[in-house]
Formats: structure tokens, C-alpha cells, sequence
């Protein structure tokens, strides 16, 4: 199975617009880019959501053979560890094997005395076209190196060869995640993780680094954009130049956890992967749920409400909610308006906060991250909002059809 240059990781908490998002790349192909897409869910939106691995599968199966789409598609088994990829064996054909939570483990002195004596060809000038200046190796570069990646690749390779034998086949899509890590991963490591993995016998067809800057849930991108530039053509560099030193999957590339709409760096990555004709995964975070709210805000009435009830109760459950997320968001609690304020708005002032136009007088980042997050107050409601989802698709649908072709496809590939 080999992953084409171009894919897209679609999140869809409810598991209701798998159309909708697919349409967004027929839209894209008719454009002349063509983009295959990956429903990429979590066990922990599985838990949160109360669904299973299987109903992606249907979600995904379903809407291709609705639209007749004839590319391929996949099915991601998104930040999998060893404790939960066993449930998502039978429906997954893409696996992010997530090891973020090993970076700095100690590795058994055995298997670092192996390391440090198989690596020590790499001592000296490490020179990688494309970028600028060599990195210089010793004997205490590489103990550091090792020590904060050896054990997590090593696991990396574990989880691998446990779904080629719970598979029973190698035939799936490996990716490998770093982007959950408290650091961000400089090109030079990269190199060297990749060589790691090189030597684990990992063909991962995809690399999740961490970059540089902040990748907060569903809103822009907090950082240098300058320094990710760099970083990002770096590792581009080395991604290239390590395909062919390690014998890696050919088509090898850098997918992006972008937690979604990090609109200002579309236009460096865009860029770059022309210049370098490079292949990318973005994977965007659960964000169409959030079109989801701005369909319901929009069709008004009672489905206003729900949306409103939604706020309300994430208002009101703010610390429990933003915990789990903590690293990853941003929000300004003294920006959030009041519940009070709220209930006096109409469908389009709610949709105009909620919608990620930076543009727009009424957007506010901090109630869209919050709303982000409140999804699991979505999910308490059960059949009460997956209803209000069945009843207003028209509406849901366009606004999640255009969310991903013009706020994301278009940019990224079209400009
Ligand atoms: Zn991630």
C-alpha cells in the first residue's frame, strides 16, 4: 500500500459528514489537485464520543461509494500506542504509531552500546544538501541523541511489527508521531530518528515530527514564521537526502498535525513543496464539528439553541474541559463572552464568532477554542444533537464542504 504524494487527515467526531468532507477533495480534484483522504480518529475521540474504530470505517466506505470515489482512501488508526491498537486492527489501513510519550526514556545500556557503535559512521561533518551548514558529530552528540530518541523508536518498531502480526500482513500505511512532545524536534534529530528507524525496519511512508511554534486546536498558528520556514525546508531536506542514504519508502514525507487552519504558514509550506516537489499529510484536528455548530447557529430556531446550550454548558465546565488539552490550547477566559450575552445573539453573530475568518469583525479565537473542546458536551446530548445534525444537513454539509476545500485545500495547494 503506497500513500500518494498529497492526503489530508479529516477528523470527524460525530461521524456524520464523511460526504461533505469528501466532496471537498472531488471539488479539489475537479481543480486539477488531487488529494486522497485519510479519516483520521483517536481512541480518545473514540472514548469521549462513545463510538468505535469500526463506525469510521462505515463512515468512510459509505461516503465513497455515495460519491463514487475512485482514488484512494484510508482509514487512520490516529495516535495509537500498544495499549489501544489492537481495537483498531480490522478497520485500519494507516497507522500513526504515536511514541511522544517515550522521547527521553532511558534505553537499556545493551541496545545503546549497539547504537552508539553502529552510528559511530556518522561521526564527523554530517553535510545534507539543501541546508546550509554541517552538523558536526562526536562521541557526546550522539549519547544525546540516543538517549532522548533510541527508546522511543524502539517502541515505534514494536507497535509496527505487533499490527503486521495482528494483520497478518505488512500491507497498511505506518506513520510515525513525535508531535505530542514537549520539544520540538530540530532537523538534525530528525536525521538521525530516521536513521534509527531505518535500522528498526520501520517503512513509514509518513514522519509527525514536532515543529517549531504553537499548534493550539482549530485556530492560526502562534510562532516565528521565519524559523518554521527554515525548520520546514530543513526537514524536507532531510527527509530526502534520508531516503536514499536508508533505503526508506521512496515516497516518505512530512505530515504536518496542524490541530487545523494554521492558515499562515500554508503559503511558506505551498511554496516549499514546489520548490522541492515534496509530498505532504496534513492532518487536520476534529474541526468539522465546529461547522457542525455553525450549520446548527445558522438554520436557527431550535437548532440555534442546541448551539447555544452547547456553549453554555462548556462555559460552565470550562477547567474539566480544557485539562486534557492544556498543551494545546490558548484561551483568554476574560475573552469569552458571557452566556448572557450569547443568548441575545442570532444564527449569523454566532456563526461569525465561531468561524475561523481572521477577517471578520466577530471572530474570536477564544470562544472558537472553547467550543473546539466542548464536543464531549455535544456527545452527552446524544441523539439530541445527532438528530439536529440528520435535520439540517443541507446546511451542515456546505458549510463543511467549503470549510476544507476553500479554507484549506485551496490555499495549500492552489493559492
Ligand atoms: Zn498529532
Amino acid at each position: 500500500m503506497i500513500l500518494e504524494k498529497f492526503s489530508i487527515g479529516i477528523g470527524d467526531r460525530f461521524g456524520h459528514q464523511g460526504k461533505a468532507q469528501l466532496e471537498a477533495l472531488q471539488t479539489a480534484k475537479a481543480h486539477g489537485i488531487d488529494v486522497v483522504p485519510v479519516w483520521n480518529k483517536s481512541h480518545r475521540e473514540h472514548s469521549i464520543i462513545g463510538t468505535m474504530p469500526a463506525d469510521t470505517r462505515k463512515e468512510a466506505d459509505d461516503a465513497v461509494r455515495a460519491l463514487h470515489w475512485n482514488s484512494s482512501y484510508y482509514v487512520d488508526a490516529d495516535h495509537i500506542g500498544m495499549k489501544n491498537v489492537d481495537d483498531f486492527i480490522d478497520y485500519s489501513d494507516f497507522f500513526t504509531i504515536d511514541v511522544a510519550d517515550f522521547i527521553g526514556k532511558p534505553p537499556g545500556p545493551e541496545v545503546f552500546k549497539v547504537f552508539m557503535h553502529t552510528f559511530k559512521r556518522f561521526h564527523g561533518e554530517l553535510c545534507i544538501p539543501g541546508i546550509d551548514c554541517p552538523f558536526t558529530i562526536d562521541e557526546e552528540r550522539l549519547q544525546g541523541i540516543g538517549s532522548q530518541y533510541l527508546y522511543a523508536v524502539k517502541e515505534a518498531a514494536t507497535i509496527y511489527r505487533h499490527i503486521c502480526e495482528q494483520k497478518g500482513s505488512d500491507d497498511f500505511i505506518a506513520e510515525v508521531s513525535m508531535d505530542e512532545a514537549e520539544a520540538a524536534q530540530t532537523p538534525e534529530e530528525l536525521f538521525f530518528i530516521l536513521a534509527m528507524m531505518a535500522e528498526e525496519g520501520i517503512p513509514a511512508q509518513t514522519i509527525a515530527p514536532k515543529f517549531t511554534g504553537r499548534f493550539n486546536k482549530g485556530v492560526d498558528y502562534v510562532g516565528n514564521i521565519t524559523r518554521f520556514t527554515r525548520e520546514f525546508e530543513e526537514n524536507l531536506a532531510v527527509i530526502h537526502y534520508a531516503v536514499k542514504e536508508f533505503s526508506l519508502p521512496s515516497n516518505l514525507k512530512l505530515s504536518v498535525h496542524s490541530g487545523s487552519d494554521k492558515f499562515s504558514i500554508y503559503k511558506p509550506i505551498r511554496t516549499l513543496l514546489q520548490k522541492r516537489d515534496a509530498g505532504l499529510h496534513l492532518k487536520t484536528a476534529g474541526t468539522t464539528w465546529l461547522e457542525e455548530l455553525i450549520g446548527l447557529a445558522l438554520a436557527g430556531g431550535e437548532a440555534l439553541e442546541l448551539a447555544k446550550t452547547i456553549y453554555r454548558r462548556s462555559l460552565q465546565r470550562f477547567d474539566e474541559l480544557a485539562k486534557p488539552y492544556a498543551a494545546v490550547i490558548e484561551i483568554d477566559y476574560r475573552n469569552l463572552p458571557d452566556e448572557d450575552d450569547v443568548a441575545s445573539w442570532d444564527g449569523e453573530k454566532f456563526a461569525n464568532t465561531l468561524r475561523h475568518d481572521p477577517d471578520h469583525p466577530h471572530y474570536n479565537p477564544h470562544f472558537r477554542q472553547l467550543l473546539h473542546i466542548g464536543y464531549k458536551i455535544a456527545a452527552e446530548l446524544g441523539s439530541g444533537f445527532t438528530n439536529a445534525l440528520e435535520k439540517h444537513e443541507d446546511i451542515i454539509s456546505e458549510q463543511v464542504t467549503k470549510n476544507i476545500y476553500e479554507r484549506h485545500l485551496r490555499p495549500l495547494y492552489i493559492g
